[in-house]
Formats: C-alpha cells, sequence, structure tokens
C-alpha cells in the first residue's frame, strides 16, 4: 500500500478489524484452545471435550454441556464488543467469568472457518448452528440438533492470512502447545471432567474428580506418576487470601521452569510478582539455576485484582501487591523450612 499518497478515511471491513484484533490473541491452534475452553467454563459446563486434528491446524472442535446460547443471541455470539458476561465498569472491576472482551469468537472466526451450534433446551432435536460469512461477517442462523450446551468446531485456521499461517511450527510442536493449554485449564477445575483427543486418539481422559484419591489420579495423569511423591501439600489461609495447592520439595527440582501453574481466581496467570515472591522462598533451598515445581492456587476477592491487563489475560494486577508478595512468600518459605526440619528430624533420629 502506498502510503504517499493521502488517502481519505474509511472505517475498515468488520472482517479485517476482527482480523486486527485477532493478532492480540490468536497466536496459534493453543491460543484458540484457550478462548474456547474457557467460554465453556464460563457457562458451567460440568464436562469438556476438546477433539484436534493435524495440532489443530486442521480442526479444533471443543463440546460443552453446559448453558447454551439462544438462537435470538447468536448472531451476537459472532460479534465483536459482544459479551453476556458484563455490563458496567462496576461489574469488569467484580468480574469473576474468565471471558468478558467479547472479542474471541469474532477474532477466531475472521481467521478460520468457524461453526457454532448450541441449544439452550433439554430437546436433543432443539439446536441452532450460526456461522458468519463475507467481509462483513454476517451471521448466518440455521437449526441444527445438538444436545444442552455448545460445540465449536473451527476449521483451517489462518486459512485467510497466511503471514500467520506461516508461523504454524510442525503438528507435533502446535499439539504440545494445545496439550499445555488444555493441561493448564484441567489442573484448574476438578470438578469439571475432560477429554482431550488427537487425531481420534485418546490424550486424556479426566472424569470429574470428586474425592482426594481421583484429584491425585487426575495430578498424576497431567503432571507424571512422581509429581504427588515429591510436593508438599499446602493450604494456607489469612484474610480474605487463600494459598492452597501442591509445592514440589527442592529435592524434586527441574532444570527447566515447564512445571509450574500458578492460578489466581481459577484463572491460570504468569506473574513478575508471584514469580519473585516464590523464588524468593525457594532461594535457600535450591540450587542455583534449578527450577521449583508447583501447582498454586490463590483465591481472592475478585475485586481486588485487575484482570483487564492484556487481552490474553495472562497477566493481573493486585491492588495491594505488597501484602500479596508477602503473603506467598511467607506462605512458601513457612511451608519448605518445616519440610526441611521434618526431613532432618527424621535422619537424626
Ligand atoms: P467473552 O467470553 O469475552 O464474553 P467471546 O467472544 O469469547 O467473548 O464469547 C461471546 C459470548 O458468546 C459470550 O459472552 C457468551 O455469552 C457466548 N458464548 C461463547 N461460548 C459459549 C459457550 N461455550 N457456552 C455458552 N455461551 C457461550
Ligand atoms: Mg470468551
Amino acid at each position: 500500500v502506498q502510503v504517499s499518497q493521502r488517502r481519505s478515511i474509511k472505517i475498515l471491513d468488520p472482517r479485517l478489524a476482527n482480523q486486527i484484533a485477532a493478532g492480540e490473541v490468536v497466536e496459534r491452534p493453543a491460543s484458540v484452545v484457550k478462548e474456547l475452553i474457557e467460554n465453556a467454563i464460563d457457562a458451567g459446563s460440568t464436562r469438556i471435550e476438546v477433539d484436534i486434528e493435524s495440532g489443530g491446524a486442521r480442526l479444533i472442535r471443543i463440546r460443552d454441556d453446559g448453558s447454551g446460547i439462544g438462537e435470538e443471541d447468536l448472531p451476537l455470539a459472532l460479534s465483536r464488543h459482544a459479551t453476556s458476561k458484563i455490563l458496567s465498569l462496576e461489574e469488569l472491576e467484580g468480574v469473576a467469568s474468565l471471558g468478558f472482551r467479547g472479542e474471541a469468537l469474532a477474532s477466531i472466526s475472521s481467521v478460520s472457518r468457524l461453526e457454532l451450534t448450541s441449544n439452550v433446551e433439554q430437546d436433543p432435536q432443539g439446536g441452532w448452528r450460526v456461522v458468519a460469512e463475507g467481509r462483513r461477517m454476517e451471521p448466518r442462523v440455521t437449526p441444527a440438533p445438538h444436545p444442552r450446551g455448545t460445540s465449536v468446531a473451527v476449521r483451517d485456521l489462518f486459512f485467510n492470512t497466511p503471514a500467520r499461517r506461516k508461523f504454524l511450527r510442525t503438528e507435533k510442536t502446535e499439539f504440545n502447545h494445545v496439550e499445555e493449554a488444555f493441561r493448564r485449564q484441567a489442573l484448574s477445575r476438578f470438578d469439571i471432567g475432560w477429554t482431550l483427543r488427537h487425531n481420534q486418539k485418546t490424550i486424556h481422559q479426566l472424569p470429574v474428580a470428586r474425592d482426594d484419591h481421583a484429584v491425585e489420579r487426575r495430578l498424576a495423569s497431567l503432571l507424571g506418576k512422581n509429581f504427588l511423591d515429591n510436593a508438599l501439600t499446602l493450604d494456607i489461609a489469612t484474610g480474605s487470601l487463600r494459598l492452597w495447592g501442591w509445592v514440589g520439595l527442592p529435592t524434586h527440582s527441574r532444570a527447566q521452569a515447564d512445571q509450574q501453574y500458578f492460578f489466581v481466581n481459577g484463572r491460570v496467570v504468569r506473574d513478575r510478582l508471584v514469580a519473585h515472591a516464590i523464588r524468593q522462598a525457594y532461594r535457600d533451598v535450591l540450587f542455583n539455576g534449578r527450577h521449583p515445581v508447583f501447582v498454586l492456587y490463590l483465591d481472592v476477592d475478585p475485586t481486588v485484582v485487575d484482570v483487564n491487563v492484556h487481552p490474553t489475560k495472562h497477566e493481573v494486577r493486585f491492588r495491594d501487591g505488597r501484602m500479596v508478595h508477602d503473603f506467598l512468600f511467607s506462605s512458601l518459605h513457612r511451608a519448605l523450612g518445616e519440610a526441611r526440619a521434618g526431613h532432618q528430624d527424621g535422619q537424626s533420629s
């Protein structure tokens, strides 16, 4: 495009505007999986099934048994800035759902062939399908039988954005990213049953974890059998903060920081303040260059944490970061110290 010549200002076609927005949130198949699973969780699902073909480049299909989307809402589900999750700035500040930007489906459907089928009724013959067509992304709604809940099929990701498509890696690499996105979400909700299939092969089958035993089975299946043998269980609450989960013993550290999961109100985050507090707590017990493993859940009042920091929502900002940092550090420091003392006692007796 020649920019030297002056051209008049035009409002972008919706598809192009959505494709530009997609640049921020839809990097690869795993990002699509993350967004669609978040929607399924927000819909109150108890079962979520993920089907992947060719690493996700050919097909990503997510089925849930959640609330569904009514016929009249379907055209809006695929438009940008349309959400059922917040209505006001006040609601944004106390938002408890994983989504709220109303952008994911619009973005994804602008760079793929997306079909959304949903039913709010128990009648399995009820149900409607919507696709977005053309440059204006006009929604077309047709009847389609579907059990209560929603299915989203995303085919041929980036078929119309060659620059993005070029950055897709091998099927194996893309699937590894998809599996990691799935793992995070499956760790975030033990009360949901999960399935992940790749090219029709079942990779993970995780029933709802109703008791400790089932929770342990899920952890073993997602993180390896020896994870729990080398981890401490933790559950500490002060005021409105609660920290619970599992932290690896210093003897079980890894060369890479590849088994570190931290959830704030069920949302997986990568936060510098959190990372720093954990690093400090392990400082005296871990060799330089080694990384601890952990699966930790921080539950806080949603109004004291801002999740609207970045479009992918991987970052958060705490209103009182200092207090959160101190709470994390002291909780972990104490737990690790007690473990070490216990270990030494055991050796001396
Ligand atoms: P957001 O999640 O930020 O609201 P999305 O583009 O991801 O935006 O979804 C738009 C809307 O479509 C949601 O607000 C919700 O009402 C509806 N929706 C999307 N996926 C599902 C689902 N799996 N089950 C029920 N409703 C859904
Ligand atoms: Mg969403």
